[in-house]
């Protein structure tokens, strides 16, 4: 992680003031990241600063392109009465539910209408409703794929991991993270039938892919897709 100890550089690019975090350290390669924190260079110890320099006016839009869509999508912005937020890959209309005695989900109208009790506030509220529903779908399709794996439906942990959509453990516990109902289920089934596949190969061999595929054949657009799709989710705060 950058802290904010490290130097704060600054580059003129294409008339937009750059600030970025630089980081050496024993790699070989020059490395961007850009994220809520900013952008942070991670740099091979000896790299002079005219390559560095060169290499950022290189990416420049690439990396003013990410750093607009970070700015869109301050955690106020992305969650609150009126905004729209992905489910299974189709925006939702976040609404307060008038006579609120529960939430309801209207798929067909593109509306979520959350319960807010009082003292409570509208991203919890969508936490505790999304979790529940993340619950239930991975459960379903977690014996969908289990069946055709031939194994029994694995116990299920639901996880809030931000960097992490899946795991096995080796007590064939499987964590599944609640954030995935943000994406088709497509994405979902890949993650469910991925994770499964560890009950078969606890690694990432060709004999783990080959798991997979028989599972989910299209496994490579899957994985693409997610990271892709990662990148645009919104930030919840307090969602853990
Ligand atoms: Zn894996």
């Amino acid at each position: 992680m950058a802290s904010s100890s490290e130097p704060l550089h600054r580059l003129e690019l294409g008339g937009v003031c750059l600030e970025y975090r630089l980081v050496r350290s024993a790699r070989r390669t020059l490395g961007i990241r850009v994220d809520g924190k900013g952008v942070r260079v991670n740099v091979p110890l000896r790299a002079r600063q005219g390559e560095i320099e060169a290499v950022l006016r290189q990416q420049g839009d690439w990396l003013l392109a990410r750093l607009a869509e970070w700015k869109n999508r301050s955690p106020a912005a992305a969650l609150a009465e009126g905004k729209s937020i992905p489910w299974l890959g189709q925006p939702l209309l976040l609404r307060r539910a008038e006579d609120s005695t529960r939430s309801r989900l209207k798929r067909e109208e593109g509306v979520l209408e959350l319960r807010i009790p009082e003292g409570h506030d509208l991203a919890s509220c969508f936490v505790r409703f999304a979790k529940t529903h993340a619950r239930a779908l991975f459960l379903e399709r977690l014996a969908h794929y289990a069946a055709r794996l031939g194994v029994a439906t694995p116990p299920l942990v639901l996880s809030s991991a931000k960097s992490r959509w899946g795991s096995c453990n080796s007590r064939g516990e499987i964590r599944l993270c609640w954030r995935l109902i943000h994406f088709p289920p497509g994405l979902v089934d890949y993650v469910v039938a991925h994770e499964l596949a560890h009950l078969r190969e606890m690694n990432h061999s060709p004999r783990f892919w080959a798991e997979v595929e028989a599972l989910y054949p299209d496994w490579r657009r899957a994985r693409a897709e997610i990271r892709r799709l990662a990148q645009t989710l919104p930030e919840i705060a307090g969602s853990n």
